[in-house]
């Protein structure tokens, strides 16, 4: 019998499926040799949207959501217990549980932390051109990460290649990101909905359905008109109305081309004067009475400068018609 020397003969692995947007997770507590003399036996095997297992190393917990890794760890942890007196008379074995209990113990913390996604959206790329998971996992935990000791095995089931490992899964961990680096994806959390999701952006903000991006749009839509002034509201629609009509006039010929490009280039006016005056309230440059800033004088003189340029807007449309 081969002895994979996989503490307490239990393993964990993981196969990536890019393409497909799939991992394949079997894993066993206890049985490792004899699935590896037959490779079916008392092993569990899951099969997952890509990503996943990433999450699991998430400190979220969730109800609606099974995390595989944590559930090993726990049948896990229970085994050793219960056979303690196998390992607790062996040295090698002692020291092996010693860091059996260390790793177990950071994977719980949560490395797949917000602090993760911030230090991976400043990534650089490396010297070999490409995003590295080992400069995160410095950056977020240089104490552990001095302790990756890069090994791991792998094995074949038909075509499909797994990493394996008893409990070193910070390497697992770091495999895995690398792959989906490697491929242009990296976890991330929606800003609308809070759901960890592969994006194709390490930076900026992100969002995760076609859902989510809807829901941001409108809710983008409403607060920008929440915060509209009075004023900005009436530029707006009296904007809105001479394009309108111009647009109308153009197509329908009720006014010549020189016409036109004259009301052009008075609504153009008009727009650049009611930004002067909206820049110059935003930046508090707004006359004085009694010493303080006179915020209502200067509303109601913008709001009589916007009605006074729509007038004569109509004056013009209408003489420039007559004229044709
Ligand atoms: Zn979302």
């Amino acid at each position: 019998m081969v002895n994979h020397g996989f503490f307490m003969n239990s393993f964990f692995a993981v196969s990536i499926d890019v393409y497909n947007k799939k991992e394949h997770i079997i894993h066993c507590v206890g049985y490792a040799n004899e699935f590896f003399n037959n490779y079916q036996k008392n092993i569990t095997i899951e099969e997952r949207p890509l990503g996943e297992f990433i999450f699991d190393f998430s400190d979220e917990f969730s109800e609606n959501r099974f995390n595989v890794l944590r559930d090993y760890l726990e049948k896990y942890k229970k085994f050793v217990e219960n056979n303690k007196q196998r390992w607790y008379y062996d040295d090698e074995l002692f020291e092996k549980h010693k860091d059996f209990a260390t790793s177990i113990a950071f994977i719980k913390s949560g490395i797949f932390s917000d602090k993760f996604i911030e230090v991976q959206k400043h990534l650089a790329l490396n010297d070999m051109h490409k995003h590295s998971s080992l400069q995160v996992l410095k950056a977020c935990y240089p104490e552990k990460t001095s302790a990756i000791n890069n090994v791991f095995q792998s094995f074949y089931i038909e075509d499909r290649l797994y990493v394996a490992t008893d409990f070193n899964f910070i390497e697992l961990f770091r495999f895995y990101l690398d792959e989906l680096y490697s491929s242009g994806m990296f976890p991330r959390r929606c800003m609308n909905c809070g759901n960890l999701f592969l994006s194709g952006k390490k930076h900026g903000d992100v969002l995760c359905s076609t859902e989510c991006k809807k829901k941001k749009k409108s809710q983008n839509t409403m607060a920008y008109y929440n915060n509209l002034s009075e004023n900005e509201v009436l530029f707006n629609g009296i904007y809105r109305k001479w394009k309108q009509r111009i647009e109308r006039a153009e197509e329908k010929q009720t006014i010549n081309e020189k016409g036109i490009s004259q009301l052009k280039e008075e609504l153009r006016i008009f727009t650049d004067y009611n930004r002067t005056l909206v820049n110059k309230r935003k930046k508090e440059n707004v006359p004085e009475k009694d010493g303080i800033p006179d915020y209502d004088s200067f509303d109601n003189m913008h709001k009589e400068t916007l009605e006074r340029y729509d007038s004569s807007l109509y004056q013009l449309f209408d003489s420039l018609k007559r004229n044709q």
